[in-house]
């Protein structure tokens, strides 16, 4: 059976229900084990993991769960998980960090395939957990926020555009050199905190590209803003400008860049001239 898109989205609003109340609490803050993911768990991610599993089990589905801090897990029947196969891909809090401290900036990514590679993702929500808006895509059927189609901006490199950079703190002034031909033609430059939430701003064209050069991206991270802004009219592309692949797993981890299709040319003609 295949899940509704209502669905995702009720998992969604049950997480923020849970979750909004402790933002920037002590408890939301309170470590617990080290997630599969790599990171260390707090409580906040934790709690709305067990929302998730909660609302998939109350619905009986059965299906593989690809969460950040669990890893991989069967929810239901194995048998008919993997005959079905359906697959859901989970960041119950993406942004932890800013979710504890109380910075405004974190939301929960939900992608949903049939399938096991990334080209079998079908449906995607991700909620900001500050201000509820859903942010939901459906393949071939577009993007939207709330009940509005968005659409990537149509601003080129000409223009006064807004970038988002994401860095690993190792070698992380050589990186910074390297793309000084991107950021020299940028208008303003940010760093938010949550990439599930960033693919939405450039999904729907507050935003033009997504520079994230950590290598300890996580598929977790962006499987559902993958969709949306692909949805939206955008791009998301490795370094060397291929196409992003892979089997669906919680140990995969990639380096990214995302913009709005304007912008794409530009970016993989810089790109490739730093090797
Ligand atoms: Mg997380």
């Amino acid at each position: 059976m295949e899940l509704s898109i209502d669905l995702l989205k009720q998992i969604a609003i049950n997480v923020y229900d849970a979750i909004n109340p402790l933002l920037g609490t002590k408890k939301a803050a309170e470590k617990a084990q080290r997630g599969a993911g790599g990171d260390i768990s707090m409580q906040i991610d934790l709690i709305a993991e067990k929302v998730v599993i909660n609302t998939l089990e109350n619905e009986n589905a059965n299906l593989l769960l690809i969460s950040e801090e669990l890893g991989e897990r069967y929810i239901g029947n194995k048998e008919k998980a993997n005959k079905s196969q359906n697959v859901i891909i989970i960041d119950p809090v993406d942004g932890s960090n800013n979710a504890v401290r109380g910075i405004p900036y974190c939301s929960i990514s939900i992608a949903y395939a049939i399938g096991r590679t990334i080209n079998d993702i079908k449906k995607a929500v991700i909620l900001d957990l500050n201000t509820k808006d859903i942010y939901w895509a459906i393949k071939g059927d577009g993007a939207y926020l709330n009940n509005n189609r968005i659409h990537v901006s149509d601003l080129d490199i000409t223009d006064n555009c807004f970038l988002e950079l994401n860095l690993p703190m190792k070698n992380f002034f050589k990186h910074l050199d390297n793309l000084r031909p991107i950021l020299k033609r940028s208008y303003r430059i940010r760093v938010l905190g949550s990439s599930a939430l960033t693919l939405c701003q450039l999904a729907k064209g507050s935003m033009e590209a997504f520079i994230n050069l950590r290598e300890t991206n996580r598929l977790v991270d962006v499987a559902a803003g993958l969709l949306i802004l692909k949805e939206a009219g955008g791009e998301i592309f490795s370094l060397n400008g291929s196409k992003i692949e892979g089997d669906l797993s919680i140990f995969l981890k990639f380096p990214f860049i995302a913009s709005n299709n304007k912008l794409v040319p530009f970016l993989k003609k810089e790109l490739s001239s730093n090797d």
